[in-house]
């Protein structure tokens, strides 16, 4: 099986998240005479969904090595100098919407599978990764449980080299989350402040011991954890008048010495000392999550020596993936294209790459084949 004509099946057609149906045809028609055993369905409502997620399945030797993936993509959006959707291949590049993030990594595994055919294997594809992502991988999650199915190791195929395919591989992603804060206060005459109640005070008050915060200094595999003050906003016209509220907005980006949650209940504690009033709201949007370099990361950075002749960084940068839900499962790892190009126009890679991915992933597969699940991490 070709990986690059697979892929550039899989570019002419439009998913947008949140997609279904052709573009999973597609997938499933790759998959069936490699042995897999498909499981399609459909999660969530309008508007986030309904979104088409795929778990296909293989048992066979060693590891069950589970691939996981997205087949929707983001909007072209202007400024394209080609068909977002053609698929062609234009000066050894494969461009289009979906090229580097991530059909063509999708189409690079499915590919390997067919041509090592006797490995245990996994795919776990969503229509739901690039929106808000709730009824894409933890979907997929809940169904694997429901069916008692659990992998050994995963391998997300997000891109995750920088300027050479075997450049970059990410063993971990911090989390984030994001906090909004209201003061509210009694407006007034700015002459008369005993008959009003400035909100503005408390709330910078706050902002500062926030922005003070030490939250750690790092750790051997990430960066330290940053708090960023992203809005403040009280919209005020008047010389004269003290406002009746006063807003600020702010955003974490954490390491795994963290919690989500724990994180939004500190700030709010902090706001509420010196703004007893104060309505703090906050979303978690990602956990941070760290693989510990082991038998996986081993195992991916010799696969990926052979093909490419270079060791892969072990790296924890970028933002959030969905990689943050899998790793609860077992250990993964992240490895996929060169991401120059992803999310914008003329989204491309090397069409020579997308062939030599597939190489690294059956380089993958052969060692999952050969281990014993004992070794398992
Ligand atoms: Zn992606």
């Amino acid at each position: 099986m070709s990986a690059l004509a697979l892929a550039q099946a899989l570019i002419r057609q439009e998913s947008v998240t949140p997609a279904g149906g052709p573009v999973f045809d597609v997938l499933e028609r790759s998959l069936l005479p490699s042995g897999f055993v498909v499981d399609r369905f459909l999660a969530g409502e309008a508007p986030d969904g309904p979104v088409e997620n795929l778990l296909a399945t293989r048992a066979g030797r060693g590891h069950m090595l589970a691939f996981a993936g997205h087949l929707d993509v983001v909007p072209p959006g202007p400024g394209w100098s080609v068909d977002p959707w053609s698929g062609d291949v234009r000066d050894g590049l494969l461009v289009g919407r979906g090229a580097a993030d991530m059909k063509a990594a999708v189409a690079a595994f499915a590919a390997a599978a067919a041509r090592v055919s006797d490995a245990a294997a996994m795919l776990i594809v969503t229509g739901d990764e690039e929106g808000p992502a709730t009824h894409g991988t933890p979907a997929l999650i809940k169904r694997m449980a429901d069916r008692g199915l659990r992998p050994d190791w995963c391998i997300v195929g997000e891109p995750t080299c920088t300027d050479r395919l075997g450049d970059m591989m990410k063993l971990g992603r911090r989390g984030s989350v994001n906090v909004w804060i209201t003061v509210p206060g009694r407006q007034g005459h700015v002459a008369y402040p005993h008959l009003a109640d400035n909100p503005i005070g408390p709330l910078v008050r706050a902002l500062a011991e926030l922005d003070a915060l030490v939250l750690d200094t790092g750790t051997p595999w990430f960066q330290p954890s940053n708090l960023e003050i992203t809005d403040l906003d009280v919209g005020n016209p008047a010389t004269n008048v003290i406002p009746p509220a006063a807003r600020a907005r702010l955003s974490i980006r954490f390491n795994d010495r963290h919690d989500g949650e724990d994180l939004a209940r500190r700030v709010t504690a902090i706001v509420r000392r010196h703004a007893p009033a104060a309505q703090v709201t906050a979303r978690v949007s990602g956990e941070a999550f760290l693989t510990e370099p082991g038998a996986l990361s081993d195992m991916v950075s010799d696969a990926v020596f052979e093909v490419t002749g270079l060791t892969p960084e072990a790296s924890t940068t970028g933002g959030t993936s969905d990689a943050r839900f899998l790793s609860r499962l077992c250990p993964t790892i992240e490895f996929g294209l060169v991401n120059a190009t992803m999310h914008q126009a003329d989204e491309a890679v090397a069409a020579a790459d997308v062939e030599a991915l597939a190489q690294v992933y059956a380089a993958m597969l052969r060692r999952s084949a050969v281990s014993l699940v004992a070794d398992a991490e």
